[in-house]
């Protein structure tokens, strides 16, 4: 092969310098493309943090907003129907059970040992002692709150889930002592007593030595009846509804209703049988509550259960919602953004 003479191919010269300047071209267009995309990737990269500081600074005033209203349905807000048994109605967390409406003993037992769930922040009585998960979760939740925020640890449950056989025997016993007169103003005749729902607690305080006093919800401890809205829960006896629930002053016994419904309780002091009666005036396609605790939004409405076997109870189409009996004539439905 003649060397010089290969070199000076001109063909091939150009054919090599060619693929350089390709390559070099190629190249360039390679970083052109990689300065694009990272130019791309700031502005996503600054419009997500655009997004995220509108959503917070909308976020903060919607966190410290606070409101209970009516507002009426709109056509732009979308339903859909599910089907239930009527006799659902005597089931979930707004159940009312009191000296008129008797509790249901039809469904399932769904309470579990407390001992078995509960954590360190609160005592129990027994091993025994019963109530549904979500009772005891809530109350994890609402004595760790108190534990951290006084130091104390030393409420105990002392009653809780009680079935029928228990209630009678409960009755009968302090019947034989007080009489019948004095003891329905304390112990509720057997099928209607709250304690029958699993929803339920009586709590009082231990000493060291394991003994217990009254919980009287006082010094300390107010932080319980102050607080137990945020989990859920409310005091079903106050003193200055004793007419309406039929039940003298106690404020040892806690009921789980779900935050939403404890928050308007508290918030409004009506009990338990105001507050199945006040939703009841916002059924379903008329008007409902319009619920908002910190940023956290709640639509609620009632729905009649009427005579069939079978209620078409109307939910959100999108979102998430819960069903409850209330034990009396119809459902309620909590809507949650
Ligand atoms: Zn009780």
């Amino acid at each position: 092969m003649n060397i010089r003479n290969h070199f000076a191919s001109p063909a091939w010269y150009d054919g090599e310098h060619k693929e350089v300047i390709g390559l070099y071209r190629k190249q360039n267009a390679k970083g052109t493309r990689k300065r694009r995309r990272l130019h791309i990737r700031r502005i996503v990269l600054f419009s997500l943090l655009l997004v995220i500081l509108a959503g917070l600074l909308l976020k903060i005033p919607a966190m410290t907003m606070e409101y209970i209203r009516e507002d009426t349905f709109s056509p732009l807000q979308r339903y859909r129907t599910v089907t239930i048994d009527r006799s659902e109605m005597a089931s979930g967390e707004l159940i009312l059970v009191n000296s008129s409406y008797a509790y249901s003993f039809d469904q399932p037992d769904q309470t579990v040992p407390i001992a078995s769930e509960k954590n360190d922040s609160y005592q129990v009585k027994d091993e025994e002692i019963r109530l549904n998960e979500i009772t005891i979760r809530q109350f994890n939740r609402l004595f760790r709150a108190f534990e951290r925020s006084t130091g104390l640890s030393n409420v105990r449950i002392i009653s809780a889930f009680r079935d029928y056989a228990y209630q009678d025997g409960l009755f009968q016993e302090r019947v034989s002592d007080l009489g019948y007169y004095e003891v329905i103003r304390w112990v509720a005749v057997p099928g209607y007593s709250e304690h029958h729902t699993g929803y339920a607690a009586d709590i009082a305080v231990a000493d060291e030595e394991g003994n217990t006093a009254t919980f009287t919800g006082e010094g300390d401890y107010a932080y319980i009846e102050e607080n137990a809205w945020r989990y859920g829960f409310i005091r079903r006896f106050p003193e200055n509804k004793t007419d309406l629930t039929g039940v003298a002053n106690e404020p040892w016994h806690y009921r789980y209703v779900g935050k939403a419904h404890a928050y308007i309780m508290y918030m409004t002091g009506m009990c338990l049988e105001e507050y199945v009666e006040y939703v009841k005036s916002y059924r379903y396609g008329e008007k409902y509550i319009d619920l908002n605790i910190h940023g956290d939004e709640y639509k609620i409405y009632y729905v009649p259960a009427g005579d069939a076997e079978q209620v078409e109870v109307p939910v959100p189409l999108f979102g998430s919602y819960e069903i409850s009996g209330n034990n009396v004539d119809g459902f309620i439905v909590t809507e949650k953004d």
